[in-house]
């Protein structure tokens, strides 16, 4: 009961806290004109004038009043699952790394798209590839002669009922692997190195998708190149002269 209230004073309240030069639900700072219309802290920088009375917007006053109203107001976030509580300042900043958004931005920095068809979208517009891996683990190789800057990107790791987009470079001395999962859960995954040698067993967990551009990640699963070079790095008969593979058998464990 006491939701539906929140809900439905979010409803109500929500078209007259918006700017009204963008629409976007105000955040403290919120500034005025001198005849007492609001107006967001980004459009009082970029217009001259105020967009309801066009007066000049070089004499604005802060709108404290509406400002603890903002920090006043509890919400409940809008994404079906969730059901955090929030006042409605944080809203749009919760929304935004909510594991319930089903908007999901893409991965890549320059690309401003966000959607619901993150995988499709990826493979589509910036041919990322996608690899099937069976239940029982598949192997996958990261080859490369000059491993100190080898960057190898993103890939989309399919399994029956899981999807794991990675994320593969080196850095200095250390290989790094990021792995992000398309659902709220948090995946474990065995990654086992296949040189009979130095065989070893890590398990990794996979973050979010949605923690990826909101910069939250962990450290990922990551070794040290000196070390893999050493035990691991591989010579192949398929591979050109000078380049080396590192080979890791992927498994999904399963939930956290
Ligand atoms: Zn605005
Ligand atoms: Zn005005
Ligand atoms: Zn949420
Ligand atoms: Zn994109």
């Amino acid at each position: 009961m006491e939701r539906e209230d929140s809900l439905q004073i979010d409803k109500l309240l929500l078209s007259s806290l918006e700017c009204p030069a963008c629409s976007k639900l105000f955040m403290p700072p919120v500034y005025q004109c001198f005849n007492g219309h609001s107006i967001c802290k980004t459009c009082s920088e970029t217009k001259a004038t105020c967009p309801e009375c066009s007066l000049p917007l070089q004499n604005k006053f802060r709108n404290i009043a509406l400002e603890r109203m903002l920090e006043s107001i509890e919400v409940v976030c809008s994404f079906k699952g969730c059901g955090k509580r929030l006042v409605l300042s944080q809203k749009r900043t919760h929304e935004q790394v909510c594991t319930f958004n089903p908007n999901i931005p893409c991965i890549f920095d320059e690309c401003q798209w966000a959607g619901e068809c993150l995988i499709d979208h990826i493979t589509l517009v910036h041919q990322v590839k996608q690899f099937e891996m069976a239940s029982s683990g598949s192997v996958r190789g990261w080859n490369s002669k000059t491993w100190r800057m080898a960057d190898w990107g993103y890939s989309i790791w399919k399994f029956a009922d899981d999807v794991i987009i990675n994320k593969s470079f080196c850095s200095g001395d250390t290989f790094y692997l990021h792995l992000y999962d398309m659902g709220i859960r948090r995946r474990t995954l065995r990654l086992t190195t296949v040189n009979p040698e130095y065989q070893v067993d890590f398990f990794v967990k996979s973050e979010p998708i949605q923690y990826f551009k909101n910069k939250y990640t962990a450290l990922p699963f990551h070794i040290s190149i000196k070390i893999a070079e050493k035990y691991i790095l591989e010579s192949a008969d398929e591979l050109e002269e000078g380049y080396k593979r590192l080979s890791i058998r992927v498994e999904i464990l399963g939930d956290q």
